[in-house]
C-alpha cells in the first residue's frame, strides 16, 4: 500500500480515538498559562503511543520528537496551541465545558487532538520516513506575550532548527473536509492602546470653568482615523479600532478624564512602528493643545504573520494529493493575529486553516462565541493532512 493510501486509511480508522481525545479536551478546558491539567493530559496520551514527550517547558508547554527510521539531519516542527477563552459555553453538548465560564471556544481543543492524531500516525509509519517532526503543544495563544514567543525563548526552534513550522487553525467559514492555503502575508500584527484624556471636571452649564475631557477624547478620536487615512499608505491594510470609552460624567456634569481603548493592527513592522509613534504624538499633542493631557499606554501585541510562499506553495499542492483538489481553497488575509506569527519570523512557516463548518447540521458560529462548535468530520482529514505534509517536507532533498 503507498503511504499516502496508508495514513489515509490510518486516520480514517483512528478518527474515533481522536473524537474522544478532543471531547475531553473541550470539556476539561483551561485558560492561558494554566493548562496544567491540559499539558498532563497531552503528555500521557504521547507516552501511550511509546513517545517520550518533554514536560514543563515554557510553564506547560510539551514538545515531542519523532524520529524516522531512516537517517537524516533534517527536520520539521508542527504546532498546536492548548488555551481555551473566558467565556460561558452556550451549548448543550454532551462535551460541554466543566470549567464554568472556560470554553474552547477558539478550537485549540481541536488542534491539539488533531496533533495528538498527527502523533500517533507518525510514530506508526516511522519506518516510511527519514529525519525527525518535532511537534509543539504550546500554552497560552490567546494572551500577550503569546505563548508561542516563551517556547522559541525556551529553544524549541534550536538543535537542529526545523527547515519549516507548519500550524493548523480551525475555520467555521470554511466546510469541514476542505483546507484552506494562503501564500505570503496571512494575518496582522496587533497592538493595543490604551488613552486616558485628562481634563477637569465641573457643571455642565458652566464649560468655560472646566477643561471637558469628553470633547478633547472626540478630537482624539477623529483625528487619529486620519493617521490611517492620510498616514498608511493605500497599499497597506491597517486598522485601528476604539471599543472603549468611558466618561463617567452625566447630562450636567463634565467628568474629569475620559478612558478609551482600541486596537491598532498593521501588515509591516517598519509602519506598524511609525504609525503607534504618530498615534501617541498625536494624542498628546491634541490634548496639550486643548489645555488637558492624555497619557498614553501601549501593549505590544503580536507581529505579522506571514506564510513562506515556497513552502506554502508545495504542501497545498501535498494537501490535493491527500484530500483532492476539491477540498483544498485558496483564503484571503485577515486582520485577525495569532502568536504562531512568532514561528513565522524565525522559520519558514506556513499558517492553514482546517475547515469546520457545517450548515446542515446547524454548526456556524464564529469563533470566541459562546456557541462556537465544530463538525468533527473535520479530524477525519485534520490528523492524516498535518502527518503527510510533514513526511513530504521531510522527503525533499
Ligand atoms: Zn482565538
Ligand atoms: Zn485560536
Amino acid at each position: 500500500m503507498s503511504l499516502l493510501n496508508f495514513i489515509r486509511e490510518r486516520s480514517h480508522a483512528a478518527t474515533e480515538e481522536v473524537i474522544r481525545l478532543r471531547r475531553h479536551l473541550h470539556a476539561n478546558p483551561e485558560l492561558s498559562y494554566q493548562e496544567h491539567e491540559t499539558a498532563k493530559f497531552v503528555a500521557d496520551t504521547l507516552r501511550s503511543y511509546g513517545l517520550q514527550p518533554v514536560e514543563g517547558i515554557a510553564g506547560t508547554g510539551v514538545v515531542v520528537v519523532i524520529q524516522g527510521q531512516q537517517n537524516s539531519s533534517r527536520s520539521v516542527a508542527l504546532r498546536a496551541d492548548m488555551d481555551a477563552l473566558p467565556i460561558h459555553e452556550a451549548n448543550s453538548c454532551s462535551y460541554k465545558s466543566k470549567n464554568t465560564g472556560v470554553m474552547h471556544a477558539c478550537g485549540h481543543d481541536v488542534h491539539t487532538a488533531s496533533l495528538l492524531g498527527t502523533a500517533r500516525l507518525l510514530q506508526e509509519s516511522r519506518d516510511q520516513f527519514s529525519g525527525a517532526v518535532r511537534l509543539i503543544f504550546q500554552p497560552g495563544e490567546e494572551k500577550n506575550p503569546g505563548g508561542a514567543s516563551l517556547m522559541i525563548r525556551e529553544g524549541v526552534l534550536d538543535n537542529p532548527r526545523p527547515s519549516a513550522i507548519l500550524g493548523q487553525h480551525v475555520m467555521p467559514l470554511i466546510p469541514a473536509g476542505r483546507v484552506g492555503f494562503r501564500e505570503g502575508m496571512y494575518m496582522a500584527s496587533s497592538d493595543e492602546i490604551y488613552l486616558r484624556v485628562v481634563g477637569k471636571g465641573g457643571h455642565g452649564a458652566a464649560p468655560e470653568l472646566a477643561i471637558d475631557p469628553v470633547l478633547i477624547a472626540s478630537h482624539i478620536i477623529v483625528a487619529l482615523q486620519q493617521v490611517i487615512s492620510r498616514n498608511a499608505s493605500p497599499r497597506q491594510p491597517t486598522v485601528l479600532s476604539f471599543g472603549k470609552i468611558i466618561g463617567e460624567g452625566a447630562t450636567n456634569i463634565i467628568p474629569n478624564e475620559v478612558n478609551i481603548a482600541g486596537t491598532f493592527r498593521a501588515l509591516n513592522e517598519e509602519w506598524r512602528e511609525s504609525g503607534l509613534k504618530r498615534i501617541v504624538h498625536m494624542a498628546e499633542s491634541i490634548a496639550i493643545g486643548m489645555g488637558a493631557r492624555c497619557e498614553v499606554e501601549l501593549s505590544r501585541g503580536y507581529p505579522y504573520l506571514e506564510n513562506n510562499p515556497e513552502l506554502t506553495r508545495r504542501i497545498r499542492f501535498e494537501a490535493e494529493n491527500f484530500l483532492g483538489k476539491e477540498n483544498v481553497v485558496d483564503i484571503d488575509l485577515t486582520m485577525g493575529s495569532e502568536d504562531f506569527a512568532y514561528y513565522s519570523h524565525v522559520v519558514p512557516a506556513s499558517f492553514y486553516r482546517l475547515g469546520t463548518r457545517n450548515e446542515a447540521k446547524g454548526i456556524t458560529s464564529y469563533v470566541h462565541t459562546p456557541t462556537f462548535d465544530i463538525d468533527e468530520e473535520a479530524l477525519r482529514v485534520g490528523p492524516g493532512l498535518m502527518a503527510w505534509l510533514a513526511i513530504q517536507e521531510l522527503s525533499r532533498v
